[in-house]
């Protein structure tokens, strides 16, 4: 049983306080959703707990161990993955094996086909198994997100980060999804959601945090913090004034 905590972590870039003095935890075995208008810095405290960025401020803990100066390396062996916001992956290889490769190589490295058959089976999970052998140019932004889930889940983590991994999908495929995400929970890991959508993140989560401004203004049952008047000054009433992508 392990549980991610952290304490007063501060993120600048610049003049921007993209994080300041946010405490929080993920208790083992839920789902929290994390939720913010634009730029209120979900993207940046995921980068900061898989050690993706170095914070400035504050502590991280893992169950017993000390993530605070970690590199993304030694998180991923504590049991936490991450997919990010804008997928990053190899460019010049197939599907299969952008999810196979980085497990071939590192401190436990796998042996490849045992590499390349556990990629298979997360390209089915994700349903991306017709196009394990296509060129990474061909998949379009959904399918490289879902490949970002794959690879995830190829590290066979404890708690996953899932950076808006179903946005742009359209009802149908959201609802798909959203089992999607059930299953892998169901499957014993821990999950962080950021989600564009209120309704997708009020559907899946058991906890919601909510950030503004690089702080939290709020942290609890879903239905109480989305009904919560600062969350929706915040949250809606910023939403409201952009066009929503
Ligand atoms: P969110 O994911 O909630 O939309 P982000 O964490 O991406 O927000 O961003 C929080 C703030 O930090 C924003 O003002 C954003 O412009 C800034 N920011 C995030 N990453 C970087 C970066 N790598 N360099 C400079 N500014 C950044
Ligand atoms: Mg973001």
């Amino acid at each position: 049983m392990a549980d991610l905590r952290f304490a007063r972590i501060g993120k600048r870039f610049g003049g921007i306080r993209a994080l300041d003095g946010v405490d929080g935890h993920v208790d083992d075995g839920e789902i929290l959703g994390l939720v913010g208008p634009n730029g209120s810095g979900k993207s940046t405290l995921i980068n900061v707990l898989s050690g993706h960025y170095e914070a400035d401020e504050g502590t991280i803990t893992y169950g017993d161990a000390n993530l605070t100066d970690l590199p993304p390396h030694r998180i991923i062996e504590t049991g936490l993955a991450r997919t990010y916001q804008i997928p990053r992956p190899f460019s010049t290889m197939t599907a299969l094996e952008n999810v196979s490769v980085p497990f071939m190589f590192g401190a436990n490295p796998l042996p490849p086909p045992v590499a390349r058959e556990s990629a298979m089976e997360w390209l089915s999970f994700t349903g991306l198994e017709g196009l394990a052998n296509e060129p990474i140019d061909s998949l379009n932004l959904h399918q490289l997100k879902y490949l970002e889930l794959a690879r995830a889940l190829a590290a066979r983590p404890k708690l996953l980060f899932l950076d808006e991994v179903l946005s742009g999908l359209n009802p149908t495929e959201i609802t798909a999804s959203i089992e999607m995400v059930r299953r892998i929970h169901a499957s014993g890991i821990t999950l962080v959601i950021v989600e564009h959508l209120v309704r997708v993140v009020t559907e899946l989560a058991s906890r919601i945090m909510v950030l503004d401004r690089g702080t939290v203004i709020a942290d609890g049952d879903p239905k109480v913090v989305m009904q919560d008047d600062a969350v929706v000054t915040a949250y809606l009433g910023k939403r409201s004034r952009r066009a929503e992508g």
